[in-house]
């Protein structure tokens, strides 16, 4: 129908004729002169019919939005209509001919500009909203992404192999969306949280490298980057070490800024999860903040003010402060958003210290908490953290867990409000996880996932399970977990010591992973591999503020779809023929 995309003509065509399909994105008319902006998937261009036109009546009749096929010639634009905001800035498209393939109603919401319309509307006319710019790059970038990582991992000698949508459960932390069964009364499927146990029986079946681009479900309490149905870039192969594994992962998305960026992001460092618990809260730091949290408990065991003495002589609690160079300047309101700000985290409150002449000792500190901590501990946390004239120190003293997440948070919010990034891109490997972490009732959950390899022997897990290191790996950008994965049991008896550990009765285990366990009694091979989120990982190439925006069809906060108002009701012949019966709202209510 057409001989070159709207956003693709160049001033190599001045002078020749082109045929264009696309939609109105805005019509002038200027006093007997008709501009149309036609626009495709490659950008806009500005066409003219003056009245000489042959179909200029045609022309006066469209609107925005309108789908027209427009034949036209080529020209240069004088030098005082140039655009140099627009890729065809320098040309224009004579119209020769016109044809209406179709005419549309006025959008609900303006395509063509920044649009402040709320994002309900966007969705229920999605549709019209990927029509906007923004959103065609961001979706056109995804494919791109998609393309490249397919490319590299062909390279390699990854299989791209489906597994199955409709399965059973598999442990990812997460609830599952069930589908019931109707030729097995009662019972439901599982929607895959990942495709893990399938991955890891196809190294068991030989396969040796394993890719899929694949959908993922997860009922979670949606936050701001979540998706209830997410797209995860997921690898297995057999024979690899952990090492190898990081390797060739590590050249996929450095390949991939490259290709889609220019930018090579250069080797990623490795920092266990200890150290980046230590240091920056979060076992996803983001590097590109240069701020550092230093532990302080032992200095202040022996002082009388309980609120930082009793975490400090609690072994299950953590005392530590945040210098912030030149943060002396923060003023007492701003304190008091970063006090209401690690609330959020559960931190009761938020002690600081300003330096301001170290020179005269504890009289050159400002600070409500010195009288607690008396003069000698105060110069003692102030050398510590090794404090200097302009900065202030933040504190946090609470459960570790309150104070990692709080100060974690803080060091972030600081970093951002006081610009103080050192690059653009900050990857990195955070490894050495434990297997476990312990739930308040003393009961341990996996920290991954409950087939991740230890890197001790069952008897040193069974004994103590939560000083086991598994040999995992989380692969981070920007604070943000790209991807993470492991080196998996291939040994069944390891296998059931850690559903033994886990409180997985031998019951249960032959219940829900029989058919695992059975596979790695047939030679399986040592095995492992990862996942990457595809979603995120486009949401941080494109810059978009919202994981919504690089999903062509995604879901809202409550997990509904608005266009096509899922999820719906169903015939009650359909639940019939399910055995279902729904409980009466009332009865739900009053619950
Ligand atoms: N299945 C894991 C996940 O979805 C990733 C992996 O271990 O490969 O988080």
């Amino acid at each position: 129908m057409r001989s070159h995309y709207c956003g693709k003509v160049s001033t190599d065509l001045i002078d020749q004729e082109v045929t264009l399909c696309g939609w109105v994105d805005r019509r002038r008319d200027h006093g007997g002169v008709i501009f149309i902006d036609l626009r495709d998937r490659e950008g806009v261009v500005q066409v003219v019919f003056d009245p000489d036109s042959a179909n200029f009546s045609e022309a006066d009749k469209i609107r925005s939005e309108y789908v027209l096929k427009i034949t036209g010639r080529v020209r240069a634009r004088g030098e005082s209509t140039v655009n140099p905001n627009m890729a065809t800035g320098k040309i224009e498209v004579y119209g020769l001919a016109l044809e209406i393939l179709n005419t549309a109603e006025t959008p609900p919401f303006p395509l063509n500009e920044h649009s402040t319309v709320g994002e309900e509307v966007r969705l229920k006319y999605r549709f019209l909203d990927l029509r906007r710019h923004e959103m065609q790059n961001n979706l056109k970038l995804r494919a791109q992404v998609t393309s490249v990582i397919r490319r590299y991992l062909d390279e390699q000698g990854f299989l791209d192999l489906e597994t199955p949508i409709l399965t059973r459960a598999t442990p990812e932390g997460a609830r599952d969306y069930l589908v019931p069964s109707r030729t097995h009364d009662g019972k439901f499927f599982a929607l895959p949280q990942s495709p893990q146990l399938f991955k890891q029986l196809l190294m068991v079946a030989g396969f040796d490298r394993y890719y899929q681009i694949a959908k993922c479900f997860r009922d979670e309490d949606l936050r701001a980057d979540r998706q209830p149905e997410f797209t995860q870039i997921d690898i297995e192969s057999s024979f690899l070490s952990d090492e190898e594994i990081m390797a060739i992962t590590e050249g996929m998305i450095r390949q991939l800024f490259i290709d889609v960026k220019g930018v090579d992001l250069g080797e990623f460092p490795r920092m266990p999860f200890a150290e980046a618990m230590a240091l920056y809260g979060s076992d996803k730091p983001d590097l590109r903040i240069p701020l550092q949290l230093v532990d302080i408990k032992d200095l202040l065991k022996e002082i009388e003010f309980k609120v930082f003495a009793g975490p400090a002589n609690d072994p299950g609690s953590r005392v530590t402060a945040l210098k912030v160079d030149g943060g002396a300047e923060i003023s007492r309101k701003q304190i008091d958003e970063y006090t209401k700000f690690v609330g959020i985290y559960g931190a009761k409150g938020l002690a600081w210290i300003k330096v301001n002449d170290l020179g005269q000792g504890v009289e050159g500190l400002q600070s409500p908490i010195i009288k607690f901590l008396g003069d000698e501990v105060t110069l003692k946390v102030v050398e510590r953290v090794g404090a200097k004239d302009g900065d202030i120190i933040f504190f946090g003293a609470d459960k570790s867990k309150v104070v990692s997440e709080a100060l974690g948070a803080l060091r972030i919010k600081v970093g951002h409000d006081l610009n103080l990034f050192t690059c653009d891109w900050a990857p990195l490997w955070v490894v050495d996880f434990p297997m476990f972490e312990e739930n308040d009732d003393g009961s341990v959950t996996a920290l991954h996932h409950p087939f991740t390899s230890p890197k001790c022997s069952a008897e040193e897990l069974k004994a103590e399970p939560l000083a086991a290191l598994s040999i995992a790996y989380d692969m981070v950008l920007n604070g943000t977990e790209l991807g993470g994965g492991s080196i998996r049991i291939h040994n069944q008896k390891m296998q059931e010591t850690v559903f033994e550990v886990l409180g997985i009765d031998e019951a249960e285990q032959r219940e829900k992973f029989g058919f695992l366990l059975d596979a790695l009694k047939y030679g399986a091979p040592p095995h492992g591999g990862l996942a990457f989120g595809l979603d995120r990982l486009v949401m941080l190439m494109t810059g978009a503020d919202s994981i919504r925006d690089v999903i062509a069809f995604p879901k809202t906060q409550t997990a509904a779809c608005v266009m096509t108002d899922a999820p719906g009701t169903v015939d009650p012949l359909q639940l019939r023929e399910l055995n279902i019966s729904l409980r009466k709202k009332e009865a739900k209510e009053t619950k």
